[in-house]
Order: structure tokens, then sequence, then C-alpha cells
């Protein structure tokens, strides 16, 4: 029997263990535990019904486009859990001198497709709107090593529009600043469309055209999917099927060292424990602090990893109390407006089932690359703050019925500049590794789906080398 251990119990090491559950049930000769240093599962997913209202504290829903996760809720017994978003409402704001501004059609992420519309939007100033009509002229440019979001979308269209859109879009996703992130890791596509066509505006209608083509024979699907109970529904339906006994939460591992064949893993309160193959599935940072005793390089790598931290602000109202709100997902605020909320999300648009009749549900980010000190304000600091935001932007001023406070500290990687070549470094060493695997957010995206695919890969590996694998010590 082979032992694997897998540490953290988030969406990336559930998903690990779950391919390896589906292995042993299958007759594979492993056994698998769950290291968890904290007292629940699910990491950064966590789901609660208040008022009636369903509060994500972390992620709300996953990008459709990416299959990994609906594959795994349809294998879960959960795919008539799945629900779309509302896409018919979909309308984003972005927060302009004050006042909410709504993205003009045709924008697609922040790339103008249509000219009438944008040229018509306060959205941009007239210089940077005449950029725009230029940029489809740009010409075709080979890719040459990396540079940042900022530095691409800037050559294309100018700082407004990194300042009104790339930014405050890559707060949403990455908690990060475009100023940093890579656009090699982050916007691959864009840096493809610029090679191929120059324009990128040329190169998205393009894409539009020929997805509008294929479209045509196939039911439209909504941007995002989440699950009717909230994403902890598919971390619940994961520990449902893991064999029992198999999580031990309240466990941090310390240490990861070579024995014999194997591995032993250092525990904070409960002793050595030894293994035959390891998944590491905490975040890249912690990874790279407990092999610091197997490979010094691939402890760097993975220690050069940057996070960001967020807090979610859940706040639950009477519907009457937002009857004043316009339609839409909600809007996005630039860093030049000196808020600290950097997005506020009307949850009860955003998807069904999220809000009775009666009651709306407004989910406010904070914090992100540029404010991690908004992690140590208390409660009533961050609620006070907010509201006060609220009240300027949107004239919110009523009290909320209920209000949440959620921190994630670390929780999110940033794939700053040169992301790509560090993530080749770490996949070298760790290829050469045959008992040792990696999962999570700080590889191939950062999304739930791409999480749920690094776990199943590492399991994957894993259970490809298990004939090399040693005998288990305990
Ligand atoms: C506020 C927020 C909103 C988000 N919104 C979305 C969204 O809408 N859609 C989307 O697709 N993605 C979203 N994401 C991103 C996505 O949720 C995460 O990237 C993903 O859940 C990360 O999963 P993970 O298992 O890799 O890591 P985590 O969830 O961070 O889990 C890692 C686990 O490892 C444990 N751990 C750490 N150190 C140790 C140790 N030494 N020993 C044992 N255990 C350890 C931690 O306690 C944690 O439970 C969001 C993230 C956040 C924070």
């Amino acid at each position: 029997m082979k032992r694997i251990a897998i540490i953290g119990a988030g969406i990336s090491g559930l998903s690990a263990a779950y391919q390896l559950e589906k292995a042993r049930a299958a007759g594979a000769p492993i056994e698998y535990t769950i290291f968890e240093s904290s007292g629940r599962v699910g990491g950064s997913i966590s789901s609660e019904q208040v008022e009636g209202c369903l509060v994500e504290a972390g992620p709300d829903s996953f990008l459709t486009e990416k299959p990994w996760a609906a594959m795994l809720c349809k294998e879960l017994g959960l795919v008539d859990q799945i629900i779309g978003s509302n896409d018919a409402e979909r309308k984003t704001y972005i927060v302009v001198h004050g006042k909410l501004v709504a993205m003009p059609d045709g924008l697609m992420f922040m790339v103008p497709t249509k000219l009438v519309p944008t040229a018509l939007s306060p959205l941009f100033s007239w210089a940077t709107k005449i950029r725009m009509a230029r940029e489809l002229m740009h010409p075709p440019r080979p890719m040459q090593g990396d540079e940042t979001v900022g530095e691409l979308v800037e050559r294309h269209f100018g700082a407004e529009v990194v300042d009104r859109l790339a930014d405050p879009l890559l707060s949403g996703v990455y908690g990060g600043d475009a100023n940093k992130l890579s656009a090699r890791a982050v916007l691959p596509r864009f840096v493809e469309m610029e090679e191929k066509y120059g324009s990128l505006s040329r190169a998205m209608l393009a894409a539009h055209k020929k997805m509008a083509a294929t479209a045509k024979s196939q039911p439209a699907r909504p941007l995002f999917s989440s699950l009717k109970v909230g994403m902890q529904q598919m971390v619940d339906a994961l520990v449902a099927r893991l064999a029992p006994d198999s999580i031990r939460l309240r466990t941090r591992i310390r240490g990861v060292y070579p024995h014999n064949e194997g591995w032993r893993l250092a525990t904070e309160l409960a002793g050595d424990v030894y293994c035959d193959a390891v998944v590491l599935a905490s975040p890249a940072n912690v990874a790279g602090a407990l092999l610091e005793a197997v490979d010094t390089d691939l402890a760097n790598a993975l220690l050069g990893v940057t996070y960001s931290s967020s807090v979610t602000v859940a706040l639950g109202y009477y519907m009457d109390q937002l009857r004043h709100l316009p339609p839409g997902f909600g809007f996005l605020i630039p860093r030049s407006e000196g808020t600290r909320m950097l997005a506020c999300t009307f949850v009860h648009n955003k998807f069904p089932h999220r809000a009775p009749p009666d009651k709306g549900l407004l989910r406010c980010f904070l914090g992100g690359a540029r404010d991690e000190a908004v992690l140590s304000l208390s409660d009533d600091d961050i609620l006070g703050q907010v509201r006060g935001e609220l009240k300027k932007i949107v004239k919110l001023n009523a009290n909320p019925i209920f209000a949440r406070v959620h921190r994630w500290r670390g929780a999110m990687a940033q794939y700053e500049s040169g992301h790509i070549a560090r993530v080749e470094r770490i996949e070298k060493c760790v290829a050469d590794m045959k008992r040792l695997a990696i999962a999570g957010n700080a590889f191939h995206g950062i999304g739930v789906p791409d999480c749920v695919r690094s776990g199943q890969q590492a399991a994957d590996k894993l259970l490809g080398t298990l004939a090399d694998l040693g005998s288990s010590k305990s």
C-alpha cells in the first residue's frame, strides 16, 4: 500500500484527493491523507446562508469557458445544481470622477470593438478615443520577452485605459496591479493577437466573428457558472466522496524532508508523518518554505511567487432600500478615484437564488496588491469605510440588515512579469522528482477551474509513477 500525503484542503488539494480516491476505489493500492492547517476544508471557498441570502466569502462562480470545474461538478452528481449568470442583466459600470459610467457596448474585456458606442461613451477622453481609432492601424509585433499588462495596454490604447479598465478588471480577478502583472501569463491571447494582427481591436473583431459563426449552431452559454447553494456545495460534495478519516484538520505541515525512498512530513503538533509521495497544494510560497531542505532552487522559485490579500464585505438590504441602484452586475473603481473599495457586485442581479425577492445583496472588494494594510483594520472600520464610499458613489445611506467581513490573507497568486519562466523552472525541478507533485493557483491559472485541473494533474502524476514508488514506513 502506498501512502500519499496532500498538503492543503483547498479546492486544489481536494481535487487531487478525489482523483486519488477514484483510483483507490478502482483497486489502486494507495491510501491518502489531506493535512490542513486550518479548522475547515475549502480554502478560499466558503458559502454561508444569512437571512435567506447566499453570502460567498471567496469565489462566487467560475468561468464557464474553462470546463474543469463544471466537469467535476457533473461527476459529483451536481449537474442539476449548476446555475449560470444572468447575462441578460450583465452591465458593468466604472466609477469616473465619483459617478457610475456604463462600460460601452462592444468592449471585449478592455478592447473596444464597436466604434460608435466607444465614441459616444463618457468613459474615455477624446484623446483616448482618437488613440483607440488609431490602434486599428497598429502593426504586428513579434513577441519580445515579457512585459506588464499595463505596458502592453498602454502601448495600444494609452494610460487612461490602463487606469479605467485594465487595472480595475485585473484587480477583480487577481487582486493585482496591471503595472506588475505579466502580459504573457495573464493575457496570453492579447500577446498572440498582437503578434498576428497588430491591432487588438481588429483581432478581437475577427475572433468575435468566428465565435458568432459557431455560436449560431450552439446554445449561448453563460459567462459565469455557479452552484445553487453556493460554491461550498462543490467542496461538500468532494468531501462526501473521500475516504472516511482522510482529512486531518488543524494539522499544519512545518517541513518536508526526504526519507528513504519517500518523505517525512514534520507537523506542527502531531509529530512526524511518513509517506511515499506528496502533493503540495498549499500556496506556492508556503510550499517553497516547506521544501527548503529538499531542493533550494525549487524552494526559491516557489518562494518567489508573490501573493496579494483581499477583503470581501457582504451587505444585505431590503430591496426597497436598493431601488435606486442602476441595473447590472455592479461597478469597478479605478485607483485614480482614491477609494479603498475596488469593486462592488450587485449579487442579486448576477445570479438567481442568491437573495429572496424582497432582499438584495452587495459584495464589495478591498485590498489587493496595493492595500495590504486594509487587512489590519477592524471589522467596524472596514464597514465604516465601505458604507461611506457606497454613500458617495451610489447614494446608499440605508442601514444594512446584515454585514459580513471576510479577510483573505495571501490568497491570490500574482502572475508578475517573468511568471512563465518561473513556472517553467518550478516544473523542471518537480519533473525530476517522481514522488512529488504541486498544485494550486500559482501556476497555470488562478480560477477555481484551473485549480481543479491542477489538483487532478498532480494526482495523475503520482498515480502514473505509482509503480516506481517505494514501500511506505510509519
Ligand atoms: C476573495 C476571493 C474571490 C475569488 N473569486 C473567484 C471567482 O469568483 N472565481 C474563481 O474562479 N476564482 C476566484 N478566486 C480564486 C480561487 O478561489 C482560488 O484561486 C482557489 O480557490 C485557490 O484554491 P487552492 O486550493 O489552490 O488554494 P487555497 O484555497 O488557498 O487552499 C490552500 C489550503 O492550504 C492550507 N495550508 C496552507 N499552508 C498549509 C500548511 N503548512 N499545512 C497544511 N495546510 C496548509 C490553507 O489553510 C488552505 O486551506 C477568488 C479568490 C478569493 C480569495
